[in-house]
């Protein structure tokens, strides 16, 4: 009896002392902070808003099918470029690559790596029927005063833009850098893994001829004002360090057809159905990548009410149970997995004809990590039928997740408030595909930045109906990206 209540008084110790070292924790962590709040860049810059205004009037729109592109725009956003950001074209070199617009300017020290600044030149259609939504018309590029509307407002003739303003004002200062610097602008990074994609060309072309790059800095990331009841209270900036991969597979099943009134126990569709029910029921494993664990470790620190910084702060101990949590919910089971979507499905052309070929598309996004043939394989396997075949329609694994270590990415998390009151800067990985995929043979430092405070609810209307970029984020933005550029090539 004795030895037991020893026992149990050692165990009560432990767990009231565990207990202790939870409270301690959500008690005294913190973000490291200098105490001041982040610098923006008060004002307005209204030759940048009119050049931005002046892009998105230009309807560069990307189509799956090419020969529909009208490439008579992407010659005039060319010549607009050129007219806009005269020493950028007299200083920098400019060559057209596969429709990608590529400006270098070498560096005074040839054996330091370039850096590449990217962004694409191309927007995504408006919706057949749709225009008529747009509280102004989606090419107008039209100024209210507060917002820039239009296509490609934030995704990207902002980036774009923010990039050209920077390098045309560091020109003009006499800039010389030690590091040679590339611009290079895609023409058809809307075409999701695209055989034809420039950037793809672009990337093949520095290969060839010996270039290796220190950084690559494209789209993605973002500066989110997130405010919740009395929990949080910060802008968050995301740095994206990683990005999903994407794959879409298409099943097939072949069956003798003949007249539906004297049916087969499963027709080629009913085959094709239980093969999708099979794949739904048997998602991937939801696991937490280390650099999500990273992105909400720095932002549960900034978490303001008691009994949840328990968890927050501590979020070692819950990371089985967060990360169980994360796969039950849509939205946040995309970052801990591989997900898949059953997208397309056809059989027969008339009610009462069997099929004689049953076939479904899923679209899948990869997590960092998984191939190509690791998901065909795992699809098989789940799928247990061996009429059903698995074809590969197209698509790329994720790219390797870039190093939060590396100069280049404390240079961008300094450059964009990281260490200020009022900012939490985190990596975290982009959902969507983007141009930089193209460039792991030839660079280890990949990050995908967006310099614009754009709250949630705007971020919404990329690619959507009433795409619009807050004023008040362009000078903080090309601020950004003369700094980056300026400090990126002197070291
Ligand atoms: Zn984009």
């Amino acid at each position: 009896m004795t030895a037991l209540c020893v026992v149990l008084g050692i165990l009560g110790g432990i767990l009231i002392l565990g207990l202790l070292v939870l409270i301690i924790r959500a008690l005294t962590i913190k973000n490291k902070s200098s105490g001041k709040p982040f610098v923006k860049q008060e004002g307005r810059l209204e030759e940048v808003e009119k050049h931005i205004s002046q892009a998105i009037s230009i309807a560069t729109v990307s189509q799956v099918d090419e020969s529909a592109v009208d490439k008579a725009q992407f010659e005039k956003f060319a010549d607009f470029l050129q007219k806009t950001y005269p020493l950028v074209h007299s200083r920098l070199s400019k060559q057209i690559i596969g429709g990608a617009l590529v400006f270098f300017l070498p560096g005074s020290d040839p054996s330091l790596e370039p850096i590449a600044m990217l962004a694409h030149q191309d927007v995504v259609p408006v919706s057949a029927g749709t225009e008529g939504d747009w509280t102004h018309p989606p090419f107008s590029g039209h100024n209210d005063g507060e917002f820039i509307w239009g296509r490609g407002a934030l995704d990207m003739k902002n980036h774009l833009i923010a990039v050209m303003e920077a390098t045309e004002n560091l020109l003009k200062k006499g800039f010389a850098p030690k590091r040679g610097l590339y611009i290079l602008l895609g023409c058809n990074e809307e075409i999701v893994a695209s055989e034809n994609s420039s950037a793809k060309k672009v990337a093949a072309y520095l290969e060839e001829n010996g270039v290796r790059l220190k950084c690559v800095v494209d789209e993605g990331g973002g500066v989110i004002p997130l405010s919740y009841k009395n929990i949080i209270d910060k802008t968050l900036v995301g740095i994206g360090v990683a990005e999903k991969g994407y794959l879409d597979v298409e099943l097939s099943v072949s069956a003798k057809g003949g007249h539906s009134s004297a049916p087969p126990a499963h027709t080629a569709l009913g085959i094709i159905s239980k093969a999708i029910c099979r794949i739904e029921k048997h998602p991937y494993k939801a696991k937490m990548p280390d650099f999500i664990y990273d992105m909400l470790s720095i932002v549960g620190r900034d978490v303001k009410s008691f009994p949840l910084r328990l968890i927050t702060c501590n979020l070692r101990l819950f990371k089985p149970l967060l990360t169980f949590v994360m796969g039950k919910i849509p939205a946040a089971a995309s970052v801990v997995r591989t997900c898949t979507a059953v997208t397309m499905c056809s059989a027969s052309a008339a009610p009462n004809v069997l099929p004689q070929r049953a076939s479904a598309v899923l679209n899948m996004r990869l997590m960092p990590g998984v191939s190509i043939d690791d998901a065909v394989t795992r699809l098989k396997k789940i799928i247990r039928d061996e009429r059903i075949s698995v074809k590969v329609l197209k698509g790329n694994p994720a790219p390797p997740v870039s190093s939060t270590k590396t100069d280049t990415f404390k240079l961008a998390a300094k450059l964009l408030g990281d260490g200020c009151s009022d900012r939490t800067v985190a990596p975290y990985i982009v959902m969507g595909a983007t141009d930089s995929r193209y460039y792991t043979r030839i660079c280890d430092e990949i990050y995908r930045i967006s310099p614009f405070q754009t709250p949630v609810s705007l971020l919404l209307t990329t690619h959507g109906t009433n795409e619009r970029l807050p004023i008040s984020s362009i000078k903080t933005a090309v601020k950004f990206f003369e700094e980056f550029i300026e400090q990126r090539t002197a070291f």
